[in-house]
């Protein structure tokens, strides 16, 4: 029999040995014990970012016994699982961490024009554009906040998960630019000696400051009683003390030896319309001569006779199928312009031309022989036919464009022969006005006068080809 001393005794050790066990168990236990890391809860929107897992204990790593998965989608931003499997010695369980992807992503602001931008002084800055995308979002552009801070403009912006970015516009109230000055006229121009130079004029625009003109200052002069070259400049300063400048050069030249030798007769056919009177208006300011084949009389009408041009007859209906169907019809059409001039001016004009021209082959289409047969009679009833030797060609498929009716005619000029000018002025030939005052000063400036028909007018006249 053991005493009780001796059982309490075995007791006791055996209470120790179990104690040092079950702590040196649990202190394997602990050494083993599997830590799962996650190094980061959220990564970025369809970028490379990714989490990393790390597995260990006290001991070693132990990455190589854990098994990971996800249900990450990356091209959907929202809350997802990455799936820890632990199956380590005697360890079997699923570790869950929560991770979310996020747009991380600043939006892009880009400014379209200028950046710094001028701005005229005490002037507003007009707003030159801008977009703003995003990466996950897209186009955000109308999100786009305009805030103006003196001299800035900021454009900032922010993504639907609050990635802000801004960008900033600079704005410098100076005109920087200089007036756009234009001169009106060539820029070359030759007169002859003793001629008059005229000047054009100029405009001066500015982008700040508006039209400019009357500051535009003038210097040089033109003495034409002397051959040689001048120039003058013009010159105008903006507000902003922006400078423009430009040149004219005048060559003051000897006149040709030919000079005053040729005449100009000006003729205009198919009138009066509201042209005739700016025509009229030319002549006036030109003060020179010219004469009028006319369909009709009128107030235009009078105004030119009462002016000293000469006015002549045309036919009333200048319908070519009617006038030169019968000699009767001719004379018919003849006698009603006459009798319409004649109500306005009160006299019977003598000198005529045909529609068409004394030479026209449309004639034949209506009445054979008619052209031969009317010249004759209207030589017998007192009248002066006129056809031309300078045609504008008015009339042609060219006949709004002023300078193709300026060269036609001034290639046509000659010092040696009597210069009858074809032009017209029904309503249609703007051209032909706007080509009037070059025509003029250039038979001014090459000797020529200018004359309206009288009975002392050598006639001109073409073939009949009918
Ligand atoms: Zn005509």
């Amino acid at each position: 029999m053991k005493s009780d001393m001796e059982v309490d005794n075995m007791k006791f050790k055996k209470t120790i040995i179990i104690s040092i066990v079950i702590s040196v168990i649990l202190l394997i236990c602990s050494l083993l014990l599997p830590n799962i890391n996650i190094d980061k809860d959220t990564i970025g929107y369809n970028g490379n970012d990714t989490y990393n897992i790390k597995a260990y204990n006290t001991i070693r790593d132990i990455n190589k016994y854990i098994k990971i998965s996800d249900n990450i989608d990356k091209k959907m931003l929202g809350n997802y699982q990455v799936t820890v499997k632990v199956r380590y010695l005697f360890y079997r369980y699923n570790k869950v961490f929560d991770i979310k992807v996020v747009d991380k992503v600043k939006p892009e602001v880009e400014l379209k024009g200028n950046n710094p931008s001028y701005v005229c002084p005490n002037k507003d800055y007009d707003e030159e554009g801008y977009t703003a995308s995003d990466d996950y979002d897209g186009d955000i552009t109308d999100k786009v906040n305009i805030e103006k801070n003196g001299n800035f403009i900021i454009y900032s912006v922010k993504d639907s998960s609050g990635n802000k970015n801004e960008i900033r516009r600079s704005i410098i109230f100076e005109d920087k630019e200089e007036p756009s000055l234009t001169l009106i006229g060539d820029d070359n121009i030759v007169i002859y000696k003793n001629s008059k130079y005229i000047e054009k004029g100029y405009t001066a625009i500015d982008k700040c400051d508006g039209d400019i003109t009357d500051k535009v200052i003038v210097t040089g002069t033109v003495d034409t009683n002397k051959v040689g070259t001048y120039t003058i400049n013009y010159k105008v300063v903006d507000n902003s003390g922006n400078e423009a400048s430009a040149d004219r050069k005048i060559t003051v030249r000897e006149r040709p030896s030919y000079y005053g030798n040729g005449s100009i007769y000006l003729t205009f056919d198919d009138g009066p319309s509201y042209l005739t009177k700016e025509i009229l208006d030319i002549l006036d300011e030109e003060g020179i001569k010219a004469t009028f084949f006319v369909t009709s009389g009128g107030e235009y009408v009078k105004r030119a006779y009462n002016s000293g041009h000469t006015i002549a007859l045309h036919t009333s209906s200048h319908k070519y199928s009617y006038v030169y169907s019968s000699e009767e019809n001719y004379f018919n059409d003849l006698n009603t312009v006459s009798d319409s001039v004649y109500n306005s001016i009160g006299i019977r004009c003598k000198f005529i031309r045909f529609p068409g021209g004394s030479s026209n082959t449309i004639s034949r289409n209506y009445n054979k022989g008619i052209m031969s047969r009317l010249v004759n009679a209207v030589t017998n009833k007192g009248y002066v036919y006129f056809d031309w030797n300078v045609d504008s060609n008015d009339a042609g498929g060219d006949g709004n464009n002023s300078n193709k009716i300026y060269n036609n005619v001034i290639n046509g000029l000659s010092h040696n022969k009597t210069n009858i000018v074809l032009m017209h002025d029904s309503a249609n030939h703007r051209g032909t006005v706007n080509a009037l005052r070059d025509i003029i000063r250039y038979g001014k400036d090459n000797g020529y006068s200018f004359k309206a028909i009288t009975n002392d007018t050598p006639v001109v006249r073409h073939g009949v080809n009918n």
